[in-house]
């Protein structure tokens, strides 16, 4: 008798564990938990590269020649949420709410 695993054995231990503790996380329910988020600061290094602003109305155009008014976090399309939710997912800043009337250089026009 073999006293060793193979690393095939191995290997093959390895995957059933992995697809066990995926079985075990959806039959709990924690894939579906909304992770806890937090509103993006505007000190944020990625937020500062992209100029984040939590309200638009701040934004000085001629700091930011591509602002234009009535652009927010709301009509950007990169935004995801309910019409008239403060905060939304932005998929630039994963992990972080923006305000709604915020704005970043990266704005752009939902289709
Ligand atoms: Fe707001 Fe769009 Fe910038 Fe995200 S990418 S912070 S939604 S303006």
């Amino acid at each position: 008798m073999r006293e060793s695993l193979s690393r095939r054995d191995a290997l093959k231990e390895f995957v059933l564990l992995i697809a066990a503790a995926a079985a075990l996380r959806a039959a709990s329910g924690s894939e579906r938990a909304t992770p806890m988020l937090v509103p993006l600061s505007p000190s944020d290094p990625n937020a500062v590269f992209l100029a984040y602003h939590e309200d638009a109305k701040t934004v000085d155009p001629n700091d930011f020649p591509t602002y234009q008014l009535g652009q927010s976090c709301s009509t950007c399309v990169h935004a995801d949420g309910d019409d008239g939710q403060s905060w939304l997912y932005c998929n630039l800043f994963r992990g972080k709410l923006v305000a709604a009337n915020g704005w970043c250089k990266a704005w752009a026009t939902k289709p």
